[in-house]
């Protein structure tokens, strides 16, 4: 249908060539045709608020006529006039804000389009069609500030903004209802001295309900050039503080977090600088760079395991280990080999098996695997050697330890010394956790087995976290311990590289962690300044040289 010139702005139009695109939104106009002729030099908030008027019946149908309780009495127009003008070469943009009683309803945007002479050719809308439940949430309404407080439970904002929050009430479609709600923007400032995964930078958006104060919506809006995807951080278990969890039960969003898929080439595929997802059959493909997928759906155990390999040894990578990986570890996120994972030194890859739980659905379980990828690049053919020989019990005992010492914060108040505690929830009889480092084992319960036997070792490294200052009630005295502890255990594992394998023993992992101390130090002619710590920590477990 084609659209005449209309002789004056007042005259009603009957409705052509609406658009339905979504349940609220309307388009109204027609490939070469005007709505109204051109209005002069009019401004063009006058025009879209006439023409607006004047065709209310046609534009915002039901909207404006559903919004008063009592249609008997005239209400005043849902849709007022904001100050929003956009100039682009075709004319002006109009934008217009539909409120109920003076107070913006949240979405509810009218645009009107017109040439710059005036003559509107166009209007989108996005009206909401229902009439909102006028007294909810008037009643006891949270003021901006204690709107902000219920806030900072959800988006700790304390001590980090920047400039002062914007704060608007609003009314705001949830669960098919318009509910009174703070619309609150804010800036917050990084965390220093890093950014990672953990950081909350950038502008966010937050609705909170002006009655209950729950937090209805909460965006991360800030624009990110990089690749997102979604991850568990570490696993729902920690994530949920449910060391019960069952390994079908539904996990909340709130367990997952959206991280930075960094140093991907731009194939299109997880394959980057230090990762390559190449071995998982039927590897997912995301062009956009969004990676954002859930439990259960393909993709989400490669993201899983992409990110944090990555992140790990970007992490070194600024520990002072910037050459670890000098190609992509190659990954398979899915193989068929039963509930077990497995590094491939030759192959120079990291396969994560199957279960109830996925290997990779548990970062713990990945950063145990990175622990020996890790050691192999430092070490060529670190557990070359016969099974259970204490050097590969270091082995198993690093990479545990590699996993909670990591995730160290996240687990401060809850299975803090745990490894896979979430894969354990899916085993053929659940358990709470695949091994700690935290267990009181001594050299006298040496069994012969490298995992157990590892125990041993990753208990010892603990204790050096702790005694460095993983213990602190202070952050940054614990990111700290944590930086050092990771330096004295990486520098040893260098000098862990000659001779047969099976002649290492753990009084020799003892003296490179005193070497490592010693050479990490400003003056090397002395003894490391942790010499001490490192002697009592090794000597409870029965460890001396
Ligand atoms: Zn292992």
């Amino acid at each position: 249908m084609e659209l005449q010139v209309l002789p004056d702005l007042s005259v009603p139009l009957q409705r052509v060539n609406v658009y339905q695109h979504t349940q609220m939104k309307d388009v109204i106009g027609a490939m070469g045709g005007f709505l109204t002729p051109p209005a002069g030099r009019m401004d063009p908030r006058q025009v879209a608020l006439e023409f607006t008027q004047a065709n209310s019946l046609l534009i915002a149908k039901p909207y404006v006529l559903d919004m008063g309780k009592d249609k008997t009495t005239p209400q005043p127009p849902a849709i007022v006039q904001s100050s929003t003008v956009m100039r682009s070469p075709v004319g002006y943009h109009v934008q217009l804000q539909q409120t109920y009683e003076g107070i913006p309803i949240y979405g509810g945007r009218a645009i009107v389009h017109m040439t710059e002479e005036r003559s509107v050719y166009f209007v989108t809308s996005d009206l909401h069609p229902d009439v909102p439940e006028a007294e909810m949430g008037k009643a006891e309404a949270l003021s901006r500030q204690e709107a902000l407080e219920a806030l900072a439970a959800e988006l700790p904002w304390k001590d980090r903004l920047q400039g002062e929050p914007h704060c608007e009430k609003v009314y705001f479609s949830h669960q098919g209802l318009l509910r009174l709600a703070w619309c609150i923007d804010l800036s917050l400032s990084p965390k220093t001295p890093i950014a990672t995964g953990e950081d909350r930078s950038g502008d966010w958006r937050a609705i909170v309900d002006m009655q209950s104060g729950e937090v209805l919506q909460l965006l991360d809006i800030a624009l990110y050039d990089d690749p997102v995807g979604r991850v568990f951080y570490p696993n729902p278990v920690v994530a949920m503080k449910k060391e019960d969890l069952a390994w079908n039960a539904a996990i909340p969003d709130s367990a997952y977090r959206q991280v930075k898929l960094s140093r991907l080439d731009d194939s299109g595929y997880l394959s980057g600088r230090y990762a390559d997802t190449a071995d998982t059959p039927n590897r997912v493909l995301e062009t956009d760079g969004q990676f954002l997928y859930q439990r259960g759906q393909p993709g989400f155990l490669e993201v899983m395991a992409y990110y944090f390999v990555d992140h790990v040894i970007n992490w070194l990578r600024r520990q002072g280990w910037p050459d670890l990986f000098r190609r992509p570890l190659r990954i398979n996120a899915c193989a068929p080999m039963g509930d077990q994972s497995k590094f491939f030194p030759y192959l120079w890859a990291l396969y994560f098996g199957e279960g109830k739980v996925m290997d990779a659905e548990d970062a713990s379980i990945i950063l145990h695997e990175l622990g020996h990828a890790i050691q192999e690049a430092q070490v060529k053919g670190w557990g070359v050697c016969e099974k259970n020989k204490p050097v590969r019990a270091m082995g198993e005992g690093f990479g545990d330890w590699l996993a909670t010492v990591f995730f160290a914060e996240q687990r401060r108040t809850f299975h803090q010394g745990y490894v896979g505690d979430w894969d354990a929830r899916g085993y053929k009889a659940p358990s709470t956790c695949l091994r700690r480092v935290d267990t009181s084992k001594t050299m006298n319960d040496w069994r012969g087995e490298e995992h157990e036997d590892g125990e041993i070792w990753s208990a010892v490294l603990w204790d050096l976290y702790q005694g460095l200052g993983g213990d602190s009630t202070q952050a940054t005295t614990r990111r700290q311990a944590r930086a050092t502890a990771v330096k004295l255990v990486l520098t040893s594992h260098q000098y862990l590289s000659d001779g047969l394998r099976e002649t290492l023993t753990f009084q020799h992992g003892l003296q490179a962690l005193l070497d490592a101390d010693r050479f990490t130090s400003a003056d090397v002619t002395k003894p490391g300044p942790h010499e001490q710590l490192i002697r009592d920590v090794f000597a409870a477990r029965g460890i001396t040289v």
